[in-house]
């Protein structure tokens, strides 16, 4: 779905970068952490099948696209991995694809680039990224963490290690962490309801609905009662998740899974609450709601 909307080289191990306004908030943020992925990290070539022949960094210390501007520009295959361009035939042989015969000053680079390629032994089993300087095979999971350290986070991904919250509750409690969720703000009203029909005082918007609706915070306040917390609610979804996971670190005696599911579940219950209201015109009590919560962290 993702390289329908945005492009990109199913080979790579990248995405491409996007220009693309349709949900660009989120894509966007995914996006920052690209970077930050290319710099920690090398490229283990063995088959040729992950690494893209021009514009992965593999065989010098820039892409060929960057160090071969002239060859890249006249390749018909410039998103090729390495493996489409070796000729599996015969030993350390190319295959370039190139739209026409190269003219004599081309003749050079193709010299030069044919000088780095005779460096290149093809290996068994597919490609690999290192991470950090090599000393580590890349995983999500010491990506998080690096990410994390450097402060490039903007949801506490280790807050849903828990199975029993479902991935599309999860996906969506991200999206509106990017003020993405579909509320009548972004929409501009089109199903000509009058602003939030939870508590009717307000405009919606993500923030209202899910943080500040009168509704959604006696919810909030009844299921905080049970810790005996103070809280402040933060301006935004994402910081309010990010507090919460604060809270859960200094008191350890918080059960914590259940701890981690309460606000999944309350995001949750509250927008199919607010699905219902608008699109069936059908309201649950807010007693309801909270009993419907409840259901869902214990079940
Ligand atoms: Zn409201």
């Amino acid at each position: 779905m993702v390289r329908l909307k945005f492009g990109g080289n199913e080979k790579s191990f990248l995405p491409n970068t996007s220009n693309k306004s349709v949900g660009k908030s989120l894509w966007a943020a995914i996006l920052k952490s690209r970077s930050h992925v290319e710099q920690n990290s090398t490229l283990q070539v063995n088959n040729g099948d992950r690494v893209l022949f021009w514009k992965d960094v593999w065989i010098t210390d820039q892409s060929l696209q960057a160090r071969f501007p002239n060859l890249y520009s006249l390749s018909r295959l410039q998103d090729a991995t390495i493996q489409e361009v070796l000729d599996e035939n015969v030993g350390n042989s190319w295959n370039f694809y190139f739209c026409r015969n190269l003219r004599e000053a081309e003749i050079e680079d193709i010299a030069h680039l044919l000088n780095f390629l005779a460096t290149f032994n093809r290996g068994e089993g597919q490609d690999h990224r290192l991470w950090q300087n090599g000393t580590k095979t890349f995983s999500v999971e010491e990506c998080y963490k690096s990410l994390e350290d450097d402060d490039l986070l903007v949801f506490p991904y280790k807050s849903v290690c828990n199975p029993k919250i479902p991935q599309k509750v999860i996906f969506f409690v991200w999206s509106f962490c990017y003020n993405a969720a579909p509320t009548m703000d972004s929409l501009g009203n089109p199903y000509d309801v009058n602003g939030c029909l939870l508590c009717k005082k307000s405009a919606e918007s993500n923030q209202h609905l899910f943080l500040h609706c009168d509704t959604t915070r006696e919810i909030w306040f009844y299921f905080l009662s049970a810790y005996n917390l103070q809280w402040v609610f933060q301006g935004s979804v994402r910081n309010t998740l990010w507090e919460w996971r604060r809270k859960k670190g200094k008191n350890l005696s918080l059960k914590t899974k259940i701890w981690d599911m309460i606000p999944f579940a309350i995001w949750w219950a509250v927008w199919l609450e607010r699905n219902s209201r608008v699109f069936n015109g059908r309201y649950n009590s807010t007693s309801n709601l909270k009993d419907g919560i409840k259901t869902l962290i214990y079940s």
